[in-house]
């Protein structure tokens, strides 16, 4: 069984723990910063092996040295923006396969947040590491790539497992559903799902992770029919 723990950092960053008690190894996925995520590690008597990136952006790389300092650890990130990730020591892209002891995950290219963003799916545990392309009831900010791109990323994830668990690296659940009942105000589970979220978020409570089935019913990104409905419903987001 692999156990997944959450670290909230910065404002509304979530950076994720993954271990395997089987082998011991143990996976930190985008840490935003060091400190909190080595105390998370050794408060469970855990050593990080491993660190996977799924995207350049400093909020996702930024304890990549000082984690490896602590820890000797290996450093995966996307191949497209090794450029941009001075501390890379392997590179990966579409297809490609990491590991956690005997549990793999492959890689999936999903371009449009940044150019190189990477996802790390973990089918046979029916988990997914996603970074900033989708979040609950919402997707990421088009900053390096098109509508066109994430429409087709939006369609290779609601193709996945409806079980299949979502590891976003951002709280920003309550802002996306407001919005996205703004666009389907008659989609029933879309409000079900924004008043369960203003009560978890009124208890200080995290939203986040969500499901492949949850986003299917619930997310206007992943229910955009077509590629200029979602680069509308982008651009009101953004200036919303
Ligand atoms: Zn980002």
């Amino acid at each position: 069984m692999l156990e997944v723990v959450r670290i909230p950092v910065l404002n509304d960053n979530y950076v994720w723990l993954l271990h395997d008690d089987a082998s011991g190894q143990t996976v930190v996925v985008d840490p935003a910063v060091a400190e909190p995520v080595l105390e998370a590690a050794a408060a469970r008597g855990w050593t990080i092996d491993q660190i996977w990136n799924t995207h350049w952006h400093g909020d996702h790389v930024g304890g990549n040295a000082a984690i490896k300092a602590a820890t000797g650890c290996i450093i995966t990130g996307p191949a497209a923006e090794a450029g941009k990730i001075g501390t890379l020591d392997r590179t990966v892209g579409e297809g490609d396969h990491v590991r956690i002891g005997d549990h793999v995950a492959t890689v999936m290219a999903v371009p449009a947040h940044t150019a190189g963003h990477v996802a790390y799916h973990l089918a046979g545990d029916h988990i997914i590491f996603i970074g900033d392309t989708l979040f609950a009831m919402g997707c990421g900010r088009l900053f390096e790539g098109t509508a066109a791109q994430m429409f087709a990323n939006m369609a290779r994830l609601a193709a996945l497992p409806d079980d299949t668990i979502v590891y976003c690296a951002h709280e920003y659940t309550l802002s996306n559903g407001r919005f996205a009942l703004g666009i389907e105000p008659d989609n029933v589970a879309l409000a079900q799902r924004v008043a369960a979220v203003e009560a978890a978020r009124a208890r200080g409570e995290a939203t986040v992770p969500t499901s492949i089935g949850q986003e299917r019913a619930t997310n206007i990104f992943m229910r955009a029919t077509d590629v200029t409905q979602l680069a509308a419903r982008r651009a009101a987001k953004d200036a919303a």
